[in-house]
């Protein structure tokens, strides 16, 4: 059960308030896109729901549990960000290990993690190699094997694909929402710029403005009934 629940959260960075009023209900398995302009607050609501970034008021519930004051290694989520963060003198699999190892998981279980996430991520064959000898898609899926080994209930992942080309993020994009229905009862919450990303991805769309939620809903939804002209242009729809 990782339901996440985020009830009137306000957050505020000095005097400027970033986010205003959010609430939002996500069930557990779903993936949400939050979609908006630059400095609309995307990354700062997931770095508070990641526990990353603190809140100023509101609570935010995972699985029934509050989680305001839950330093984010116990939350069960995992973030991914767009700059990979590799480390470069470790190979894949040492990179992707590394969180286990830091936890005491026992070496024959982390080689079996590690196993589980390179085979769902096509690296069985890079694991020896070190991130300069890798593509920039094949890096990025190092990236997303990390959380995957740590086996979280909730994957939050900020603008992943951006450092990358066309071609490949779409294949990348096709492929996180093919490992999203590889892992039954996973909620991915997924940030981008890019209508398209949002709409073919996306069970449902969250559009911020200016720290505020415009309109929650599928797709389809937003296209056919945007609440706004905001959300119509954003979206792309002909209101
Ligand atoms: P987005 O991810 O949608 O581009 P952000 O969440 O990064 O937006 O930023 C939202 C607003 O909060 C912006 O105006 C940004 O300048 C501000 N902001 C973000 N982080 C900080 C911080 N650590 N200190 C002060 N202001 C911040
Ligand atoms: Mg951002």
């Amino acid at each position: 059960m990782s339901d996440i629940r985020i009830s009137d959260l306000n957050k505020s960075f000095g005097a400027t308030q970033v986010l205003k009023n959010i609430n939002l209900d996500i069930r557990s398995g779903e993936f949400i896109v939050f979609v908006g302009p630059s400095g609309c607050g995307k990354s700062t609501l997931l770095r508070a729901i990641s526990g990353l970034e603190s809140i100023t008021s509101g609570t935010l519930e995972i699985g029934g549990a509050r989680m305001n004051d839950v330093q984010p290694a116990k939350r069960g989520i995992a973030m991914v960000f767009q700059t990979y963060a590799l480390y470069p003198h470790m190979t894949v699999a040492d990179n992707m290990a590394y969180s286990l190892r830091l936890n005491k998981t026992p070496k024959a279980e982390r080689d079996r993690m590690v196993k589980v996430a390179a085979d769902m991520l096509h690296l069985t064959d890079y694991l020896g190699r070190k991130p300069k000898e890798l593509s920039g898609g094949q890096r990025q899926r190092v990236a997303i094997g990390r959380a995957i080994v740590r086996d979280p209930k909730v994957f939050l992942f900020d603008e992943p694909l951006s450092n990358l080309d066309a071609a490949l993020r779409l294949k990348m994009r096709l492929e996180i929402s093919r490992i999203h229905g590889e892992l039954p009862g996973t909620t991915m919450i997924y940030v981008t710029h890019d209508q398209v990303e949002a709409m073919t991805m996306a069970d449902r769309i969250v559009v911020l403005k200016d720290g505020e939620i415009q309109q929650v809903g599928a797709p389809i939804q937003l296209y056919e009934k945007p609440a706004s002209l905001f959300v119509a242009q954003f979206i792309g729809s002909p209101k």
